[in-house]
């Protein structure tokens, strides 16, 4: 089972992918932390892609579809994925379902958390994970990056059928309730 864990900055994307994996056994794949890893561990993919990171901006696509396509031959991905902050932009997409067409596998459902927009600003900075990116500036930016070029994405996959939406309001359990039930 592969499910794309969809929504805007602050949304909750990281905490739900926690949940859906350790409840249903699906491995966890998340573009922003692979790339936050490798800025850590200054390797030149971190290099490359730290200052695009602070601005909120997205690495490009070429870049992005690589690093999925390598980690995804390993064994863990095997039996289905949360795909979280990926894919982002639609030609991500279109290199997704090719991708996963070559392994015999598909999408099975993208899930989009829906968060109206000023309690998505509150949560991003009032979460205190230190992110480099959760400034007033880089959040603003990202919601006008996701507006402009993640949003599409939602057309793309509605069209295969494949999208819910699942309101991202109210306590992690009641949200996880209901991604449940749409699984
Ligand atoms: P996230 O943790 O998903 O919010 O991602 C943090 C940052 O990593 C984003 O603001 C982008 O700069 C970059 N990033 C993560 N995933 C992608 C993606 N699929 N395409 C382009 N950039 C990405």
């Amino acid at each position: 089972m592969n499910i794309i864990l969809f929504g805007p900055p602050g949304a909750g994307k990281g905490t739900q992918a926690e949940y859906i994996v350790n409840h249903f056994g699906l491995a966890h794949l998340s573009t922003g932390n692979m790339f936050r890893s490798a800025i850590q561990n200054k390797t030149s993919l971190g290099i490359k892609v730290k200052s695009i990171l602070d601005a909120g901006e997205l690495v490009s696509d070429d870049v992005v579809v690589d690093l999925v396509q390598e980690e995804t031959t390993k064994d863990m991905y095997l039996a289905g994925c949360v795909f979280d902050g990926f894919p982002r932009t639609v030609a991500q997409a279109e290199s997704f379902d090719h991708m996963l067409a070559n392994k015999n596998t598909a999408v099975d459902a993208l899930i989009s958390l829906v968060v109206p927009e000023e309690e998505l600003i509150n949560r991003i900075l009032s979460r205190g994970q230190g992110r480099s990116d959760d400034t007033v500036v880089g959040v603003k930016n990202r919601l006008t990056v996701y507006e402009n070029e993640t949003k599409p994405v939602l057309d793309y996959y509605e069209k295969q059928g494949l999208v819910n939406f699942i309101d991202g309001t109210g306590s992690v359990e009641s949200v996880f309730e209901r991604i449940k039930n749409v699984i």
